[in-house]
């Protein structure tokens, strides 16, 4: 579903990702883990040219971004994305901030787009929160909000930069417990994350980056309990 080839990517003289070679297959969860600064969120953001590559290519269903013809818009419908931080549009309620874009982009009528948003409310179990403002929600209640409104666009895969950091403990949780539920119904993921007993629990693959490379890539089993890379040891033993 998302192939990478020769990635790499600079801003001004400082070179943040080096030649990364990466494949994500349909109803892969692939987690991202390494230290702070090792280019987790760059590489995420050039799956759907939130950040333009500077050499190599990365292709989305086959179809290669850094191509000309590509229209980007079309290929970020079929990409859903969360970030630490909600973005949820404040003077709007949650069920406007949900059907918006698929109104919007024609996806949907607004009766249909407000069906399914309540049924993707349900799924993030915050039905009653339809008619709330965001300004009401807790944190973990908005980046459940956040994640219902890019599965309101039906997309191939989602891409989830460190959901639960901004959280406060008590609510990661309820957060991890949705994403979860994604995983085991087929959504195809990649999960930048530090939440390492969930990239060990649901994680079909996790990757380590370290200085903008993939230092190891490896099952959960086999990267948490038995890498023998000194510098994803040395890291484990400082988050686990
Ligand atoms: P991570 O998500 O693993 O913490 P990032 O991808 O955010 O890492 O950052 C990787 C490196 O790129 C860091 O050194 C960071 O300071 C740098 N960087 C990220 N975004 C920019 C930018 N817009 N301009 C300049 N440097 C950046
Ligand atoms: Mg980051």
């Amino acid at each position: 579903m998302i192939r990478v080839r020769g990635l790499s990517k600079s801003y001004g003289r400082l070179q943040v990702l080096h030649e990364i070679n990466l494949e994500i297959h349909k109803n892969e969860v692939v987690c991202i883990i390494g230290p702070s600064g090792s280019g987790k969120s760059t590489l995420l953001r050039c799956f759907n040219k939130l950040e333009e590559p500077s050499k190599g290519e990365v292709l989305i269903n086959g179809c290669n971004l850094m191509d000309a013809k590509v229209d980007i818009n079309k290929v970020r419908e079929n990409i859903g994305m969360v970030f630490q931080s909600f973005h949820l549009f404040p003077h709007m309620t949650v069920l406007d901030n949900i059907t918006l874009v698929p109104i919007q982009l024609k996806r949907e009528t607004k009766s249909q787009a407000k069906e399914s948003a309540l049924a993707l409310l349900d799924k993030v179990g915050l039905r009653d929160k339809a008619n709330e403002y965001p300004e009401r929600l807790s944190g973990g209640q908005k980046q459940r909000v956040a994640i219902a409104r890019a599965l309101a666009m039906n997309p191939d895969v989602m891409l989830f930069d460190e959901p639960t950091s901004a959280l406060d403990p008590e609510m990661v949780g309820e957060v991890l417990q949705v994403m979860k539920q994604l995983a085991i119904e087929g959504m195809t993921m990649v999960i930048v994350t530090h939440e390492m007993g969930f990239a060990r629990e649901v994680g079909d693959r996790v990757i380590f980056m370290d200085g903008g490379m993939i230092v190891e890539q490896n099952t959960p089993e086999q990267l948490f309990t038995n890498s023998q890379n000194p510098r994803v040891k040395d890291f484990l033993k400082k988050v686990l």
